[in-house]
């Protein structure tokens, strides 16, 4: 059933939430309903931004008590547009923002409103951080409640090796902490678990040393030699190194010669966390596998390998994420060959190869069940106003051409709300220890607007 917005009181709203409340036709309110994503137009009744964890209460108990759809919005980065709603209450942190660094503790306590980039320059003042994806604007929030596959993957493990605590307001309206001695089932369940459990408030992060990177782009001509050469010398890398590449068309962008736009190419995003000289040497293999098209790599500053995004930016995209165990010579020309195929403006397969720390931690220590996964891909194309089915088309057999034998997903890259892709990011036992965390603290399943795993029936309740 569609929530009905009149069941609450906008005025009486406004008047709890001095003033930073947004309703249809109020200016702004159209900005603050913008996703990350376009295509996605949702009407929320109104826009709340509480400012604290009693704040945040109160929007769980109005939408709660006048039986409305609670959408939480930390950085708007949803693949899907969970982070709105028709109709219901948007409950948007970013006026939570504060972090506290303890430099000593290498420990930092952060507000969910933040984005990864926001983090990542006020940790590394301290020469520390902590690994979230690869885009700046995504919110620590999302990120971390899904896993978080980044920079630091290979050396510290996903974001959520590195959580130690977290505060959320479940659905009763408490505000509770969670960590290996408190709720413990909660804290195993939102390391994972997704937004399914209440709206946190806080997390409590651990932090690296980490300052100076050798990282930045490296641009290959896409051969599949080079594609199969990439996976394997990444995965033969120290674990310092971690990568994203990109095969895609090239972009007509300054720093891509033109002879080279619209060929395929790796554009391949590099990290090595440790010594300037042997980061230099790990990432040699990859700049050899033929002549760059562009290298940008170099030492940096690690904040530095999130370049600067543009606020209007609102792509129309269409994807599948998998794990694959091998880009051999055959997957790596049926990357090609499905790529060529496609006249789509962007079309892409990502491939991130994983192992390393985040491989160390056992799989049931928190609700990420792929922790032997190998390689994810991600298969995207942009879509316009009218070839949005064609696209959708393409991407499903792009990804079934490239399936192999590993059945899980990362639940922060499925591109829709299929049963299917949800039981592939939460497999057997993972999923029923969810659905029993889910029916102990959100049995009436308030918090819905996600990838949702509905409450256990039955005496675990
Ligand atoms: C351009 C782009 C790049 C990306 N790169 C990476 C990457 O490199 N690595 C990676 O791991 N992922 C990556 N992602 C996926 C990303 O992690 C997810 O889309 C994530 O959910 C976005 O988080 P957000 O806070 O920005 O999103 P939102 O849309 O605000 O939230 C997403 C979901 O999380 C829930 N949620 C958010 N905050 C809270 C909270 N505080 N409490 C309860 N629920 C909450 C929302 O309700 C919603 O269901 C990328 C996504 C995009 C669009």
């Amino acid at each position: 059933m569609r929530p009905s917005s009149s069941t609450i009181s906008i005025p009486e709203v406004r008047a709890a939430f001095d003033g930073r409340v947004l309703a249809p036709g109020d200016p702004g309110y159209d900005q603050a309903r913008t996703l990350f994503y376009g295509g996605m137009d949702k009407r929320p009744a109104v826009i709340v931004r509480p400012v604290d964890a009693a704040g945040v209460a109160q929007v769980v108990n109005l939408a709660r008590d006048g039986g409305l759809e609670l959408a939480v919005r930390s950085g708007g980065h949803s693949t899907v547009g969970h982070s709105s709603t028709d109709g219901g209450i948007l409950l948007d942190l970013s006026a939570m923002r504060a972090l506290e660094v303890d430099p000593q503790r290498r420990t930092a306590w952060a507000q969910t409103g933040l984005t990864a980039g926001q983090y990542s320059t006020a940790a590394a003042a301290h020469g520390l951080a902590t690994g979230f994806g690869d885009t700046a604007s995504v919110g620590i929030g999302g990120i971390t409640l899904g896993g978080g596959v980044g920079y630091l993957v290979r050396k510290h493990g996903l974001t959520i090796d590195d959580l130690l605590a977290a505060e959320l307001v479940t659905a009763d309206g408490q505000l509770l902490h969670a960590d290996d001695q408190s709720h413990p089932e909660l804290f195993w369940a939102v390391r994972g678990g997704g937004g399914n459990f209440g709206v946190a408030t806080r997390f409590r992060y651990r932090l690296h040393p980490v300052s100076t990177i050798v990282g930045g782009m490296l641009l290959l001509p896409a051969t599949p030699e080079v594609i199969e050469g990439f996976v394997a010398e990444a995965a033969a890398a120290p674990e310092e190194l971690s990568t994203i590449a990109n095969v895609m068309v090239a972009p007509p962008m300054p720093f891509v010669p033109a002879e080279h736009h619209g060929e395929l190419v790796v554009m391949a995003l590099l990290a090595y966390a440790g010594d300037v000289a042997a980061g230099e040497r790990a990432v040699a293999p990859l700049r050899g596998l033929a002549t760059p098209i562009a290298d940008l790599v170099h030492p940096m500053p690690y904040p530095e390998i999130y370049p600067p995004e543009e606020e209007e930016y609102h792509p129309t995209a269409v994807g599948r994420t998998m794990f694959v165990d091998r880009v051999d010579h055959d997957t790596a020309g049926t990357i090609m060959e499905y790529l060529q195929a496609s006249d789509a403006p962007v079309r892409v397969a990502q491939l991130r190869v994983l192992g390393g720390a985040m491989a160390r931690v056992p799989v049931e220590a928190t609700a990420f069940a792929h922790r032997h996964s190998r390689i994810m891909v991600n298969v995207a194309a942009f879509y316009g106003p009218t070839d949005r089915a064609e696209r959708e088309a393409w991407v499903e057999e792009f990804a079934a051409a490239l399936r192999q034998d590993d059945p899980g997903a990362y639940v922060n890259f499925l591109g829709d709300d299929s049963e299917a892709g949800l039981r592939a990011a939460y497999p057997g036992s993972t999923w029923e220890r969810l659905a029993a965390v889910k029916a102990r603290y959100d049995p009436t399943n308030l918090f819905r607007r996600n990838h949702n795993i509905p409450p256990a029936e039955g005496p675990s309740r």
